[in-house]
């Protein structure tokens, strides 16, 4: 039983782990549950690879700047490492072990041939004009050089990188090879812009894939989305497109937190108005004039049938859990909720659709990107959203049936799924020599 402590009826917030320590324990507990290879385990719960680039550019003052990036490869036993490039101040090695973790038992439980990986550089891009974010992107591909790769890891977008930063790494990737290689290495980045390689539907397919989820889950239980409520932590990339197919479905978003501060309105806040208003006020939803402003920390416990956290890891956690209204959670983040976190919801009977699951839209669209450009060919986006739709129904299924099957709660379950094909892989080839 979690307690929470307070002292003068106020929480005392308790010291958070580190996302590694949290991946690991969802890690361990799927593992025990499995009875899981102990030499698999060892093998699982190191990194392959890390590395960590200083890079030096030049700024739009003439002046000189050394920036640090990373890239994680977790694991690829079943295919090349796969995983975003993060721009954000919290990047470290740390969280991108975590992340890369995460993409090796999201592409596993996808059933996609690919390992995990991720990186990023610790900077805050709001802070950098277009041309110094493009130089800065280009020199970090330069340093990572051969450790990225087409056939061997396959970045792609993550929070505050987008199409047009994997537009420029592939260009810088393409421009640094041997003139025959160089066309047919565009798919060593996925997420790019539509037309120059990318995949019609990719900009979309994470938060579609958030919302299907949620769409399965309601269904499972013969209820409809019609004016339901949400929240939404990070209205981003993920964020929004989630929203969007949410309110188009007939669900209402009544409140919104993103790095700039948090909204409400319980009568409903128009998603694309919203949309709009972000966009012309440099991303940020403060003073959106058709809600009030909220206290971060009271965002969510804002009355709601749903909770999306689609911004950054350990938001969630036993700090907060117990201010939760939602009945279901549905994670848009990578790790947005901690262990202690999830403990104190699962005891309140809250169902978490994990990231694993969840967000994967975003990865199962980059595979068929990378198939697009591998095959010389150009999908529709019908084409896009029929497949990704039927992946994901596929996947929900599973840890649904599974999770029921075995009593345990959807992230162990999908966990499970994920675990026991990259086991299966190795038992299969053995271990090298
Ligand atoms: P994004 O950069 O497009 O948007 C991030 C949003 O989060 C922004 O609205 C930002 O203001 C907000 N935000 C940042 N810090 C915050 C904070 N401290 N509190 C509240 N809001 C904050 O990023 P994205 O691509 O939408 O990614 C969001 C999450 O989804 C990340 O955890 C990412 O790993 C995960 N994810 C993304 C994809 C993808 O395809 N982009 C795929 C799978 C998972």
């Amino acid at each position: 039983m979690i307690t929470v402590k307070k002292v003068n009826n106020k929480i005392q917030k308790q010291p958070l782990k580190g996302m590694v320590d949290n991946v690991l324990e969802q890690f361990n507990s799927a593992a025990d549950q499995i009875n899981l290879h102990p030499s698999i385990r060892k093998i699982l719960s190191i990194t392959n690879t890390e590395i960590i680039v200083n890079f030096p550019v030049k700024m739009d003052n003439g002046e000189v700047e050394i920036f640090q990036g990373y890239r994680v490869q977790h694991n690829n036993a079943l295919g090349p490492y796969k995983g975003g490039l993060r721009y954000h101040p919290t990047v470290d090695i740390d969280a991108a072990r975590a992340l890369a973790m995460w993409m090796t038992w999201k592409t596993s439980l996808a059933g996609l041939p690919y390992g995990g990986g991720k990186g990023g550089i610790q900077i805050d891009p709001s802070k950098y004009s277009k041309s110094e974010l493009e130089r800065i992107t280009r020199r970090f591909t330069f340093a990572l050089a051969d450790n990225i790769g087409s056939e061997h890891d396959i970045p792609a977008p993550d929070v505050n990188t987008n199409a047009q930063t994997m537009a420029w790494i592939a260009d810088t990737y393409m421009s640094t090879r041997p003139p025959a290689e160089r066309t047919a290495n565009q798919h060593v980045v996925t997420g790019k812009p539509a037309g120059s390689g990318g995949l019609e539907g990719r900009d979309r397919a994470t938060g579609y894939g958030v919302f299907l989820t949620i769409k399965f889950w309601y269904e499972s239980h013969n209820k409809s989305l019609k004016n339901k409520t949400f929240i939404v932590q990070g209205f981003g990339n993920v964020g929004y497109w989630a929203a969007h197919f949410l309110e188009q479905e007939g669900a209402k978003m009544v409140g919104v937190q993103d790095a700039y501060g948090s909204i409400q309105n319980p009568k409903g806040i128009k998603v694309e108005d919203l949309f709009n208003y972000t966009k012309a006020n440099k991303g940020s939803l403060i003073d959106f004039p058709e809600a009030h402003q909220v206290e971060k920390d009271d965002f969510f416990s804002l009355e709601c049938d749903i909770c999306i956290p689609a911004a950054l890891g350990n938001q969630i956690t036993e700090n907060n859990a117990y201010l939760i209204k939602a009945p279901l959670i549905a994670e848009g983040a990578n790790g947005p909720t901690n262990v202690e976190g999830e403990k104190v919801l699962l005891q309140r009977g809250v169902t978490i659709i994990p990231d694993i699951l969840c967000n994967s839209g975003g990865v199962i669209a980059s595979y068929f990107e990378w198939l697009q450009n591998r095959n010389g060919e150009l999908w529709q986006m019908e084409e896009v959203i029929d497949k990704l739709e039927k992946k994901m129904k596929h996947s929900f299924v599973r840890v649904s049936d599974y999770a029921k099957k075995e009593g345990l709660d959807m992230r162990t379950a999908a966990y499970c799924i994920a675990i026991a094909r990259i086991e299966k892989a190795y038992i299969q080839r053995g271990i090298f020599p």
